[in-house]
């Protein structure tokens, strides 16, 4: 098997320690624009990264670039790894081991448990992307003292996990905590999801920038969040106003959410988050007016401390919870 080179990127966070005991765990982050593997420590430190975009093509040349970074890692980690642990876009159905995700449209019903089960010879545990952000938020980032966590991603699309009484929550089919798809505005706009409404419609960064254009921020064709967020540092009241509208959303599904789960915290990660008090001031403020309930008014919401890397290090806590 060849070595990947195209969009290579290699970022070891430390070496690993020859003497280590315990063979790492081979962690895989599947999702619409990258396919992450790692190798994660017992203790959860990533010791080795790499990735690459997700190719348009079938669901067999998706599935080659995982092998290739997957044959890749094993041979980082010497041959031997402890186990697998997948985090994958949804829908996930665990009670098979397939995933069909909404923004990799060539998988459906993709039986990745057991392809990679069958590559590495090893134990594979899967979970969605949003329960394992949620659950490496817990172990090793911004969320280690919650009990009760809802793990949230505000991006290109939002997605979400719950922890709930310190175990990581699945639901039926493995799809528990989407959050992205609470519906908060019942006339809203129809969804990717097929619903209408849903606070992707709303608050997920092309509606952010899109609501902005629809009220007069005048910006390049390809400006996205990111852009949206530099106008609003630099006073814009169109774009201050579209990230208040969608911090007041993000504020109404967590109130939502924390009523019905009792939760103690929750941890937002994405690329909207990353704009910071931009989304965060406007959704405590808002926060405050939604809930209400005495159990909930305490609700701490803070930023995502692992970035990129909770969906890998929390797919690895999976596969060693398994174990
Ligand atoms: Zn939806």
């Amino acid at each position: 098997m060849s070595t990947p080179t195209a969009g290579r990127s290699a970022r070891p966070r430390k070496r690993g320690n020859p003497q280590r005991r315990t063979p790492p765990v081979l962690a895989v982050d599947v999702g619409g624009t990258k396919i992450a593997v790692g190798l994660v420590e017992a203790d959860g430190t990533l010791v080795h990264h790499e990735q690459l975009p997700t190719p348009d093509g079938d669901a067999e040349a998706i599935w080659a670039v995982a092998e290739r970074l997957i044959v890749d890692a094993t041979r980082t980690a010497g041959g031997d790894v402890a186990g697998v642990g997948i985090a994958s876009a949804g829908p996930v159905d665990l009670r098979d081991g397939t995933v069909s995700p909404i923004n990799i449209t060539a998988w459906q019903r993709f039986p990745i448990a057991r392809r990679a089960a069958e590559l590495t010879g090893r134990d594979v545990r899967l979970g969605g992307d949003g329960l394992c952000m949620a659950l490496g938020e817990q172990w090793c980032g911004a969320a280690r003292d919650a009990q009760f966590l809802l793990g949230m991603v505000v991006s290109t699309g939002i997605g979400g996990g719950l922890v709930l009484d310190g175990a990581p929550y699945d639901g039926r089919t493995g799809n528990a905590g989407h959050v992205g798809h609470v519906v908060v505005d019942p006339e809203g706009r129809p969804c990717t999801c097929g619903g209408r409404g849903c606070i992707e419609t709303v608050a997920s960064g092309p509606h952010l920038a899109q609501w902005a254009r629809d009220h007069g921020w005048t910006a390049p064709p390809d400006a996205d969040a990111k852009e949206l967020a530099e106008a609003a540092g630099r006073g814009d009241a169109v774009a201050l106003q579209a990230f208040r509208r969608g911090a007041t959303a993000v504020a109404a599904t967590i109130a939502s959410v924390a009523a019905v789960c009792d939760l103690d915290l929750v941890v937002i990660g994405g690329g909207v988050a990353k704009s910071g008090a931009l989304l965060f001031d406007p959704l405590r403020e808002a926060l405050a007016t939604y809930a209400g309930l005495t159990f909930i008014r305490d609700l701490r919401v803070v930023p995502a401390a692992l970035g990129g890397d909770a969906g890998l290090v929390g797919a690895a806590k999976l596969a060693i919870s398994a174990r």
